[in-house]
């Protein structure tokens, strides 16, 4: 599993339990974190999971995952982990966020998630699922990770931050993503 983000990596643990997966993480194999230079989700899974495949000779899984609002024309996107970082966690990136839409009527947003699964031969499957949704302040409930408090999925009224794992997976871009790759990889 070619992720450092413990909120990732549980949700994909998660979602792999069915299939008889033995996962391995990529801090068994490397410290190494390749550069995320890609242009969309799609190019930095890719890129995260033929290192991770390189390095330790096992089939590689890697999400590359965000938030896009609307109002601020995607951002922040892919720069989604950078944005926390920079604003010094996400507490502050989400209050950033408030900031930044305040007079602003669109609440419009989306979860993406790019899912890259490559193997040591060269081998590589990308999928992408997304969520629909709208943001809300301030934050709501600390399940989950991420900007996880402040984004309420189309069709219901709690934020994932106050969603169980097993409900954010019934709705998640991840899922959404996990379920095409499964459907294009996996002999079930
Ligand atoms: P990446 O490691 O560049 O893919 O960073 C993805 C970032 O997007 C994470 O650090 C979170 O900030 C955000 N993100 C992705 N998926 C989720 C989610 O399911 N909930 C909340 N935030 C997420």
């Amino acid at each position: 599993m070619a992720t450092g983000n413990p909120g990732k990596a549980a949700e994909i643990a998660d979602l792999l339990t069915p299939y008889n997966v033995v996962v391995r993480r990529l801090g068994e194999f490397t410290d190494a974190i390749p550069e995320e230079t890609g242009a969309t989700f799609a190019a930095n899974a890719v890129i995260k999971a033929k290192a991770a495949a390189a390095v330790s000779g096992l089939p590689a899984l890697a999400d590359d995952s965000g938030l896009a609002v609307a109002a601020l024309d995607g951002a922040p996107g892919i720069h989604s982990a950078r944005w926390a970082e920079e604003a010094g966690g996400f507490p502050e990136a989400m209050a950033r966020l408030n900031a930044r839409l305040q007079g602003n009527a669109d609440d419009q947003a989306a979860f993406h998630c790019a899912l890259a699964l490559a193997w040591p031969d060269g081998t590589i499957r990308t999928v992408q699922g997304t969520v629909e949704g709208r943001l809300v302040f301030p934050p709501r409930g600390a399940l989950g990770f991420g900007y996880d408090p402040i984004f309420v999925p189309v069709g219901e009224r709690r934020t994932f931050g106050e969603m169980d794992p097993v409900e954010k997976a019934d709705r998640s871009h991840r899922a959404d993503a996990f379920r095409k790759l499964v459907a294009a990889c996996f002999r079930t």
